[in-house]
């Protein structure tokens, strides 16, 4: 069986690798080198407690006042919200109750059991150390903070993931920098860091490549559909034929679905990360400010500041002002960054209304399949994902022959 995966992010990544030890053909093809995309700049946070979808319905009361403030964690150019409308819609009506359980539910069953996941797979590909285990602090200055997030917090409580709360004084003896805005703190101890996306991307590929896999350096232009469900992948100036294709290209999915008439309500949410290098020390684990939505994590390479989300779309030029807030924040609330000029970075989050990945087969293109739309969540949801269409694509009666065998 020969497969191509559309898209070496963290996602086709995984993919690849599980495929490949299952004994399958799989060329992973990107234009650019792996990890480069948004899985390249992101937290790094594994974040399996994050129940609840971003759609909830107490963000919709501060959504219009939020879209129009460049300070604030969600912005959205005016220009671009006739291009946006249709999504926003879908957001909306995705924000009931009872559809906010039902993408709980869907979201926590790609987010169980994560940490182990990530810390079995870095061992595996031989990179243990990226794997920080001391938890995610999550901060708010005052009760009526944590208060717009108790929805958020309740779901975790329900899905069984527990947390402590801290006064001033804990948060000080986790995290002696946190500056004086701080009062609350809300510790979750058993979640984790990845503390360089980009390598833990690349060792993967390499475990990928030494299973025998294949990495193809090409734009991939078209998906075509060949009789008996096999695919056309179309890329560079070459084209070769495959039993299956995987399309797992984030944000830019859509470019390759539309084509073929295939509509998914993908919508890249633009975030931006400041890195201070070597200034992780500034934090001993990944630190959250709530009341502003950023993520902040010790990275092996420096402090890295992440969040805002900007519905933009995929051409715009980063807005560097977003970039900017990050790091007047931060310096705000940090003493000890001074003199350290920060690195910029702008992603593309592939996110879906209701904030669930699709994973499966396309419907209506056999031999065609989905890996997409992990939102903020993608390197938590990656192995999941992996498990997935793995599980599904590989015939269980072809594995058990290959285990007999083995
Ligand atoms: C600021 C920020 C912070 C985040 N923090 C976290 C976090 O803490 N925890 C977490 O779990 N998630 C986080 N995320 C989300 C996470 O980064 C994404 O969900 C994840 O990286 C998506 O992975 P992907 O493989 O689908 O996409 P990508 O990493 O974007 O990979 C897609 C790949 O497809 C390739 N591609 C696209 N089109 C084509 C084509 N036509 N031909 C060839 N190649 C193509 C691209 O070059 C790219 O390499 C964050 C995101 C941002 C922006």
């Amino acid at each position: 069986m020969r497969i191509a995966v559309v898209g070496a992010g963290i996602i086709g990544a995984c993919i690849g690798l599980a495929l490949a030890k299952r004994g399958v053909e799989v060329t992973l093809i990107d234009r650019d080198e792996p990890g480069h995309g948004c899985s390249y700049g992101n937290s790094g946070a594994i974040s399996p407690g994050s129940v609840a979808p971003v759609a909830m319905p107490g963000v919709l009361a501060s959504v219009p006042r939020m879209l129009l403030d460049a300070e604030s964690p969600l912005f959205l150019p005016l220009g671009y919200l006739p291009r946006a409308l249709p999504w926003l819609a879908q957001f909306v009506a995705s924000a009931t109750p009872v559809r906010v359980e039902e993408s709980a539910r869907r979201l926590h069953a790609f987010h169980e059991g994560a940490v182990a996941k990530h810390v079995a797979l870095a061992t595996e590909v031989g990179v243990p150390e990226l794997i920080l285990q001391r938890g995610h602090l999550h901060l708010y200055p005052d009760e009526l903070a944590l208060a717009k997030d108790a929805g958020g917090w309740r779901m975790r409580e329900a899905y069984g993931y527990k947390f402590e709360r801290l006064d001033r004084d804990g948060i000080l003896a986790l995290e002696p920098r946190v500056g004086e805005r701080y009062r609350i703190g809300l510790y979750l101890a058993d979640h984790a860091t990845v503390l360089n996306p980009l390598r833990y991307v690349q060792a993967i590929v390499a475990a990928f490549v030494a299973k025998g896999g294949k990495v193809q350096r090409a734009h991939v232009r078209s998906l075509q559909s060949l009789p008996g469900a096999r695919w056309r992948v179309e890329a560079g100036e070459a084209s070769a034929d495959f039993d299956h294709a995987v399309v797992a290209a984030g944000a830019w999915s859509v470019r390759l679905l539309d084509p073929m008439g295939l509509r998914v309500p993908l919508e890249s949410q633009r975030g931006y990360h400041v890195q201070f290098p070597g200034a992780s020390q500034t934090i001993s684990r990944t630190v959250i400010l709530a009341d502003k939505k950023i993520f902040m994590a010790p990275m092996e390479e420096g402090l890295r500041v992440g969040g805002t989300v900007e519905i933009g779309g995929l051409d715009r030029p980063p807005d560097l002002r977003r970039a900017a807030m990050l790091e007047r924040i931060v310096r705000e609330t940090f003493a000890g960054l001074e003199g350290i000029e920060p690195k910029t970075w702008m992603g593309h989050r592939p996110c879906m209304p209701d904030s669930v990945p699709v994973v499966g087969p396309a419907e209506g293109r056999p031999g065609l399949w989905l890996a997409l739309g992990h939102g903020h969540l993608g390197m938590t949801d990656s192995i999941a994902t992996a498990e997935r269409i793995s599980g599904m694509l590989v015939q269980p009666m072809k594995l058990t022959i290959q285990e007999k065998a083995a």
